[in-house]
């Protein structure tokens, strides 16, 4: 089978690979029939994130069950499902507690060895460990583009705006119009908020946000602190999202957040970054970060997609075959695509 790997920074290529095969009896095989490159997967593209030469990367997926172990109840050989982007064990302290991003025996898709060593979804086929907790079944007539949002980008804008506890009236910030803030905007719509203010520095993004019920603010030009005080009468909003994926924009957050509001910082911080803790501290910031919980809301977030609360089909601009990732991942590192699907 064919499948994406991860050659040296900015190198990838397609590899022949032997066909996977059921470890456990949990496993199950699926045939990828869509899969997205990811802003993580960016990180591995530079050599930012180590993953070995050869390795295959990719971690959100759709397609069909073609085996399954005599463990796995939840989902059958024929199926369609889609994936969550990385495997919890279910029987840990952290997943007792439904914290199934801190798994202690956490792994995630195509991240190498580092991450739990389990090769990637962007081939035609993918071992699946836990299919019980990793997979669902695709709700019918969803098309495999939504469904592909569930496991990992809808599930982290669900999970900023859940994990921030917002309530129906609230109004919020978001923080960098990537995919995953795009899909915070939605999910701050869906869970009731009353304005959304969308901030970026690229017109197309400011552009979609505005679509999705946002209000637009240009990080350059126009002066968004100022411009969000005057809206909300000098006090800030109840919740701000960073979706930037940079320590930097957090000293934003907190200067654009209510006194005792909620920080919710879903990008990837790595290293150092400044906080201005003297200011959180005298509003009565709550902060809260990290990886997102995406087991524990994905079937919320396939709820909502299918109610058509949440719609992720617009972020899709491109879609391009497996055999193109080279250029595809071109093409997503000079901000030319929002979000790429390949398909076999
Ligand atoms: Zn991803
Ligand atoms: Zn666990």
């Amino acid at each position: 089978m064919r499948a994406v790997t991860f050659q040296a920074p900015g190198e990838i290529r397609i590899e022949e690979k032997p066909e996977p095969e059921l470890l456990a009896g949990d496993d199950c095989v699926v045939r990828v029939e869509a899969s997205g490159i990811c802003g993580s997967d960016l990180h591995i593209y530079h050599g930012r994130v180590p993953v070995e030469p050869g390795f295959t990367i990719g971690h959100e997926f759709v397609g069909t069950v073609l085996a399954a172990g005599d463990d796995v109840e939840r989902v059958a050989v024929g199926d369609r499902v889609l994936g969550c982007f990385h495997v919890a064990c279910a029987t840990c302290a952290a997943c007792l507690r439904s914290d199934y991003h801190r798994c202690e025996r956490g792994r995630t898709f195509g991240h190498g060895s580092h991450l739990g060593d389990l090769q990637g979804a962007q081939a035609e086929q993918l071992l699946v460990p836990r299919g019980n907790l990793t997979l669902r079944r695709v709700p019918e007539g969803m098309s495999d583009e939504v469904a592909l949002f569930a496991g990992d980008v809808m599930g982290t804008g669900y999970h900023a705006i859940a994990h921030a506890g917002m309530r129906a009236g609230d109004s919020a910030a978001v923080l960098g119009l990537g995919p995953v803030g795009l899909c915070a905007v939605q999910a701050a719509r869906a869970a009731g908020a009353t304005e959304v203010f969308a901030i970026d520095s690229v017109a197309e993004r400011l552009a979609m946000a505005e679509r999705f019920g946002a209000t637009p603010l240009h990080l350059t030009e126009s002066d968004p602190k100022r411009e969000l005080r005057a809206a909300t009468g000098g006090r800030g909003v109840d919740v701000v999202v960073d979706a930037v994926g940079d320590p930097g924009p957090l000293a934003m957050a907190v200067s654009l957040a209510r006194d005792a509001g909620v920080v919710s910082g879903i990008g990837a911080y790595a290293g150092r970054g400044e906080v201005p803790l003297g200011l959180a501290w005298l509003k009565g910031l709550t902060l809260r970060l990290g990886l997102a919980n995406v087991i524990a809301h994905v079937d919320r977030v396939l709820g909502l997609l299918e109610a058509g609360k949440l719609d992720p089909a617009p972020l899709v601009t491109h879609r391009m075959k497996l055999d193109q990732a080279a250029e595809a991942y071109a093409l997503y590192d000079n901000r030319e695509a929002l979000k790429i699907v390949l398909t076999p």
